[in-house]
């Protein structure tokens, strides 16, 4: 069994020593907590119990706490891929609601599995999810000063349960001080992708991950044979020419686990059932 999550970016030179450790710890707990759900949970499941925890935490920008839009609203989307069904389910743009993740759970019992906007919330309310505000004062306070990319937090998970099976799921409250509209890579294939070979979760500018392809392209590199080292190292090259800003994680169905960051620093923890890895 394998696990590793990760909450988004994080800027040396912007956040404090105090909000460094914080996300130490948060990364840490949760990816404890995880992983013994783990023991006696699938891949899958355990996937969407990470991202909820993430979701439900303040620091990250998914679920509670995440970025405000340009109109003041939020709008949240996130995704789930199952590596054995190859099935994918997600919301995008999403409001008020306290765990999009959960919602795209509900979602892979249907044909129609991605959710844009309106429908994603009216879908959401027939299933009984509540209204719920998402909001916190620290986004309102970067919202009012413009501050869009500055707290890149997306959170995500690959998980590999006992019977190999490989599940990722990938939540987001956008950029911040986004225009109306746009769409998030969080819940496309480029930000969420799995199969039996290996599943990858990123983060950062979603305009550049969808220009990459970023999670299919390493996906693929690995089910056709390369190492996961060797794909993550040629699909971040490929971001070079236009100084694309990606970060990524991901396990082989071997339980090799990789992160990789194109800037200064993903933030991410990840356990083999012996050792847990920080971000530092
Ligand atoms: N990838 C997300 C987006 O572009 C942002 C992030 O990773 O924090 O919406």
């Amino acid at each position: 069994m394998r696990l590793i999550i990760h909450g988004g970016f994080f800027s040396e030179s912007t956040t404090d020593a105090q909000t460094k450790a914080d996300k130490q710890n948060a990364l840490k707990t949760i990816v404890t907590k995880a992983y013994a759900y783990l023991e006696n949970h699938s891949a899958l499941e355990t996937a969407v119990y990470a991202v909820s925890l993430l979701e439900d935490d303040v620091l990250f920008n998914a679920g509670t706490g995440s970025q405000i839009q340009s109109d003041g609203k939020i709008r949240m989307s996130a995704a789930l891929m199952d590596g054995v069904s190859h099935k994918m389910s997600g919301v995008i743009n999403i409001e008020e609601v306290k765990n999009p993740i959960e919602v795209a759970v509900q979602l892979m019992k249907y044909d129609d599995r991605i959710l844009g906007g309106e429908g994603a919330t009216q879908f959401a309310r027939q299933q009984g999810f509540d209204v719920f505000s998402t909001e916190v004062p620290q986004r309102r306070k970067e919202y009012e000063a413009k501050l869009g990319t500055k707290g890149l937090g997306t959170v995500g998970c690959v998980a590999l349960d006992a019977q190999g099976r490989l599940a990722v799921a990938t939540s987001t409250g956008g950029k911040g001080f986004e225009m109306v509209g746009r769409i998030s890579d969080s819940a496309t294939v480029a930000g969420n992708y799995t199969n039996e070979f290996c599943g990858v979760s990123c983060t950062g500018v979603g305009e550049d991950i969808v220009s990459n392809a970023t999670a299919t392209k390493i996906v693929t590199r690995v089910t056709d044979g390369m190492p996961i080292k060797e794909a993550f190292a040629k699909t971040f090259a490929e971001l070079k020419p236009y100084d694309g800003f990606a970060g990524a994680i991901g396990i082989d169905k071997d339980g090799n686990m990789f992160h990789k960051d194109s800037h200064p620093s993903m933030v991410f923890a990840s356990y083999d059932g012996e050792t847990i890895e920080v971000f530092n």
